[in-house]
């Protein structure tokens, strides 16, 4: 997602003492599953134990040291124990059976510095079926000394026989004032951002730096002036034309979920701005008809992954707020 100075972050802690003890005790599994949702830093923490696992000297809490020749080596990319796989082009794009092999070539071969060797395949879940099942017969007999981690957010995507010969390591969303503390401390501007981006701090800084808060804004800002008449679902439309549409839906699928929250809850401070005027929209639409909207929307994204009109899909997203607020309306006058 973003790259963090800090590889172990404070919502890491309890996780990673358990690794550690494992490590120190010389039984670290052959396979772990790093997961969690997107935003808490699960890149960070397999690069840090991979570091934990090569450091000639680790600190007292197990960290590398950052300073041995083996640290040295892994940030200058060429520790010969250390292999990392991602996709090649882009972090969406597949992970393909001939970078797995290369990795189970590096697995097979004895360590450079006779300690353990440690392969990463970040994000686990864009390996292909077959690259899947090729890393599959080499968990089946694992390589002394050798650790893989399996870093992704979406563990259900890899085949249940790859799960189930992995060690599951999860980390949680930290406590609220947790988040805010080390946002406050990192990177202040994202803190408005943290409830929008569901508690997690660095899908909070990602958020930022793409100015997803503006857009936000924005965008709440057409829901209600359709909602009040005053904006037609079709000029909103052309407004957002060109902009992406799937990101443009996952903010609408944010805003609904926001809205969600707003029926049963009182408005808090915290929230982002636009959430008072989601609040007073909350009250002019029930959840039947909510939750009819967001299955049309789900629908719609779920056809934006092929290529389709953008501005027609706008304009049937909108429409059909309108259409959502319209019949809860009526049913209450009714
Ligand atoms: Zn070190």
């Amino acid at each position: 997602m973003i790259a963090v100075q800090t590889d172990r972050l404070p919502w890491h802690h309890a996780v990673w003492d358990r690794l550690i003890a494992c490590h120190r005790r010389g039984r670290v599994p052959h396979a772990i599953a790093v997961t969690g949702s997107a935003g808490l830093g699960k890149s960070a923490f397999a690069r840090g134990f991979a570091r934990a696992l090569l450091c000639l000297s680790p600190l007292p809490e197990g960290d590398g040291c950052g300073r041995c020749r083996s640290c040295s080596l892994q940030a200058a990319g060429s520790h010969p124990d250390h292999y990392a796989v991602h996709p090649e082009r882009d972090a969406g794009g597949p992970i393909k059976i001939d970078q797995i092999r290369q990795l189970i070539d590096f697995l097979m071969r004895s360590s450079q510095y006779g300690g353990y060797r440690v392969a990463l395949v970040d994000p686990a879940d864009r390996m292909t079926l077959s690259a899947a099942n090729s890393l599959l017969k080499t968990l089946e007999e694992p390589p002394a000394a050798a650790v893989l981690l399996l870093v992704t957010s979406e563990l259900s995507q890899l085949p249940a026989t790859l799960r189930s010969r992995c060690q599951r390591v999860q980390l949680k969303l930290p406590a609220a004032g947790l988040a805010r503390d080390w946002l406050a401390t990192h990177y202040p501007d994202a803190i408005d951002l943290l409830a929008l981006a569901g508690g997690m701090p660095l899908r909070a800084i990602a958020y930022t730096q793409a100015g997803v808060g503006e857009r936000y804004t924005a965008l709440v800002a057409d829901l209600v002036a359709i909602a009040h008449n005053r904006q037609s679902p079709v000029l909103a439309a052309q407004g957002w034309t060109g902009t992406g549409l799937r990101e443009w839906i996952e903010l609408l699928q944010l805003a609904l979920a926001e809205l969600a929250r707003a029926a049963i809850t009182d408005c808090d401070a915290d929230r982002i701005s636009g959430s008072a005027q989601l609040h007073m929209l909350s009250q002019a639409i029930d959840c039947s008809h909510l939750h009819n909207y967001m299955e049309q929307v789900t629908a719609i994204r779920r056809a934006a992954d092929q290529p389709l009109n953008e501005q027609l899909a706008l304009e049937d997203l909108l429409i059909g707020w309108r259409t959502a607020v319209r019949s809860a309306r009526a049913q209450t006058m009714g």
